[in-house]
C-alpha cells in the first residue's frame, strides 16, 4: 500500500503538482504501526488529480477530495486546503481549495496528526514528531480557538488517548475544561463513532479519567460520570464495535437512551439483548431459548462463562413444537388466537411444564381455548 501511495506521489510530482501522505497514516508509521488507511494532500486541483490516473471516483469535489484506485486500493487525494470561520462550531461555512501545505496542516487538529511525508522528506511543522516521542495529544495552534472552530475535536483528543495510549497536553485539557459546553451541539453521530473508538483502545481507562477530570461527559447524551466511571471498570477485551454499546448499557445508561445516540439497529438491538445477560451467572431454559446459537456463544465469548448450549432445551424454535398453526385452525382457534396460543405452548414446553407431545399439547389448546373464550 505504502509503494502505491508513493506512486501516486510521483505520479503528481511528474505532471508538475506536490503531493504528500497526510494525517493518521504518518503518525501511525512514525510509531511503526501499519496505518489503516493512507490518505494523500496534494497541490492540484480535483480535476487535474482526475487526470492523471485511469481509476478515479469523485467522491467529495466539494471538500476537494477525489479518490484514485491503485491495485484495487483506494486512496484519498485531497487538495490542500484552509477552512474559515467555524460560525455553528459544526462544520466549516468554507472550504477554500489551492491553499499550501503549510495552510493545509495548520486547519489540522492535533501536532501528531498535521505532519506530512513524502519519499524525500518529512514535513513537521509543529513538533509532531516530539510529541510522538514523548507520547502527547497537543492542539495545532491555542487549544481554545481549536474547540471553538470544531467541539468534536475534544472526544478526538481523548480517542487519540485511548487508541495510542497518550497523555493529554495540560493546556489542551485546560481548554476541554472551559470549551466542553460546546460539545452539545455536535451532531450525535460524529460524536459516538469518536467515541466508539476510544472505547475501543487499549488506553480507554486514562482516557475516560481524563475526561471525567474535564467532566466533558455531562455534554455528551445522557451520559454523566458514574456511567463513565463504571466504564473504566469494566472488561473490554475482545469486544468489537457492535458490543461496546451492550457496555455502554452495563455501565449505566438507559436503555431507551440509546435512540439519542443514534446508533444502528443493529448495535441497539445486540445491546438491549446481551446488557441484561452480561452478569447472569446462570441462564433459565427460557432466556436461553429466546438466544440464537450465535449468540449463547457470543455470551459466553463476552463474558466467559460457561451457559449450557441450547442443545439440551426441550425445543429450540417455535416449529419444533408437535403442533402449529393448521392445528389451532382445525381445532377452532380464531386467526389472531393463534399467536397467543402458540406462544403459551412454547413457555409451557420450554419451562418443561409440558412434554412436546401431540395429544398432551392439543389438549392444553383445548383447555386454553376454553378459559380464553371463542375471542370473537
Ligand atoms: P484513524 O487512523 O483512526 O482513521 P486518523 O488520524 O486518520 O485516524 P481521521 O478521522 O481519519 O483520523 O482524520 C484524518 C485526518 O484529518 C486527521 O489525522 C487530521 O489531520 C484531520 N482531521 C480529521 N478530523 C479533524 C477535525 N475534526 N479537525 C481537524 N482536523 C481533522
Ligand atoms: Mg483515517
Amino acid at each position: 500500500m505504502l509503494e502505491s501511495a508513493n506512486q501516486i506521489i510521483q505520479t503528481i510530482e511528474a505532471a508538475g503538482g506536490e503531493a504528500y501522505i497526510v494525517g493518521g497514516a504518518v503518525r501511525d508509521m512514525l510509531l511503526k504501526r501499519e496505518p489503516g488507511d493512507y490518505d494523500l494532500a496534494t497541490s492540484l486541483l480535483p480535476e487535474a488529480v482526475m487526470h492523471l490516473f485511469p481509476v478515479v471516483i469523485p467522491t467529495g469535489l466539494d471538500h476537494g477530495t477525489v479518490t484514485v484506485v491503485l491495485d484495487h486500493v483506494p486512496f484519498e487525494v485531497t487538495t490542500f486546503r484552509s477552512e474559515s470561520t467555524y460560525s455553528d462550531r459544526r462544520r466549516p461555512d468554507e472550504v477554500t481549495l489551492g491553499v499550501s501545505l503549510e495552510e493545509d496542516l495548520t486547519r489540522r487538529d492535533f501536532t501528531i496528526n498535521a505532519m506530512a511525508l513524502k519519499p524525500t522528506g518529512l514535513v513537521d511543522l509543529f513538533g509532531g514528531q516530539a510529541d510522538l516521542a514523548t507520547k502527547v495529544v497537543r492542539t495545532v495552534g491555542r487549544a481554545e480557538d481549536r474547540f471553538d472552530e470544531d467541539a468534536l475535536r475534544m472526544i478526538r483528543a481523548f480517542r487519540f488517548m485511548s487508541q495510542l495510549e497518550f497523555t493529554l497536553d495540560p493546556e489542551t485539557e485546560r481548554a476541554i475544561e472551559n470549551k466542553k459546553q460546546h460539545l452539545s451541539s455536535v451532531a450525535v453521530e460524529r460524536i459516538a463513532i469518536e467515541f466508539e473508538k476510544l472505547l475501543l483502545g487499549p488506553g480507554r481507562k486514562a482516557a475516560l479519567a481524563a475526561m471525567r477530570r474535564t467532566g466533558i461527559g455531562h455534554y455528551m447524551p445522557h451520559m454523566n460520570d458514574v456511567i463513565l466511571h463504571q466504564l473504566m471498570l469494566l472488561p473490554f477485551n475482545g469486544v468489537s464495535p457492535d458490543d461496546v454499546w451492550t457496555l455502554v448499557l452495563v455501565a449505566g445508561l438507559h436503555p431507551e437512551s440509546l435512540r439519542a445516540w443514534k446508533r444502528s439497529k443493529k448495535q441497539e438491538g445486540r445491546a438491549k439483548t446481551f446488557a441484561p445477560l452480561v452478569h447472569e451467572q446462570t441462564l433459565s431454559d427460557w432466556q436461553r431459548y429466546r438466544l440464537s446459537d450465535e449468540e449463547l456463544d457470543h455470551l459466553n465469548q463476552m463474558t466467559g462463562y460457561r451457559h449450557e448450549g441450547r442443545a439440551s432445551l426441550p425445543i429450540r424454535r417455535l416449529q419444533d413444537l408437535t403442533v402449529n398453526g393448521r392445528d389451532m385452525m382445525d381445532l377452532g382457534l380464531r386467526k389472531h388466537q393463534i399467536k397467543e396460543a402458540l406462544h403459551h405452548l412454547e413457555q409451557q414446553v420450554v419451562h418443561r411444564q409440558l412434554d412436546n407431545e401431540r395429544e398432551i399439547l392439543l389438549k392444553e389448546v383445548m383447555n386454553w381455548k376454553n378459559q380464553h373464550g371463542t375471542g370473537s
